[in-house]
């Protein structure tokens, strides 16, 4: 989505009013990527999903403020409880540990980190080493999952490869981190049934799939649908985003998306 498109959905979002639901037996959980130094703003502006620190400040600051109430209480997506907000990182970014992770913990929120084993083993200076994998799983709050092994598409694959992404991140992590790992996402938010299936026989008890709504009663909890939160999405923005007035186009975007990241 370009800017002059974001500006314009940023308009009718504004004035659209949410339809009304019971927000107590609704929760809404959040999907951020990468989060950047202010000063990479080429990085900023070109990738929708590498949000501006100030940004995340913005968002961080507005969920600390209404933790408190049974609607925006912050919980880790597999929280029983029924409402609030979750807030979850994919592919294992450096960023999440030393920019966004710092801000959480500042405000004791907590947080879902899901981790491609290939991105870390790959030595690329934007993805998390071992060592600071490790830091971020023991940091308070902080719950590491899974996000395949190496960031296929889960649906093009055979069973017995599906079955190797899935059960090799699992393992890969739980040996990293020392911790039992029971949540994933599904990388480019590419899942079915049997993907699904294969999740639960290798012991994934919550996944987090790409596509836009809500964790409300019913929703299986190996099909957790997420906010995407973009590149320009403000403080004003996530208050909107929490409060059903994106739903529109996240819906609209929602199969395009899965394609993307
Ligand atoms: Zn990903």
């Amino acid at each position: 989505m370009n800017l002059l498109k974001y500006r314009a959905a940023q308009v009718v979002s504004a004035a659209n009013f949410a339809p009304k639901r019971d927000k107590r037996k609704l929760r809404r959980v959040l999907m951020y990527h990468s989060v950047v130094n202010d000063t990479d703003l080429a990085i900023q502006k070109s990738d929708i999903y590498s949000i501006s620190e100030t940004y995340f400040k913005c968002h961080v600051d507005y969920l600390a403020r209404n933790h408190n109430s049974t609607e925006h209480k912050v919980v880790s997506l597999e929280d029983s409880f029924s409402s609030g907000v979750s807030i979850t990182f994919d592919d294992g970014y450096k960023d999440t540990l030393t920019i966004a992770a710092q801000l959480l913990c500042k405000n004791n929120l907590p947080f879902n980190v899901f981790v491609t084993p290939a991105n870390v083993i790959s030595g690329q200076e934007k993805y998390l080493s071992e060592t600071e994998l490790v830091a971020l799983s023991q940091l308070p709050g902080a719950t590491i999952g899974a996000h395949g092994f190496s960031h296929q598409h889960l649906t093009s694959l055979t069973t017995a490869e599906i079955n190797e992404e899935l059960k090799s991140s699992k393992e890969w992590l739980e040996t990293l981190t020392q911790t039992t790992v029971t949540t994933m996402s599904y990388p480019h938010g590419a899942f079915n049934s049997q993907v699904q299936e294969i999740a639960a026989s290798v012991g994934y008890l919550y996944a987090a799939t790409s596509s836009w709504g809500c964790y409300q009663v019913g929703v299986k909890p190996l099909e957790i649908p997420r906010i995407d939160i973009w590149n320009l999405d403000s403080g004003a923005a996530l208050k909107q985003k929490l409060n059903g007035q994106w739903d529109w186009i996240g819906k609209l975007l929602s199969p395009v998306q899965e394609t993307d990241k």
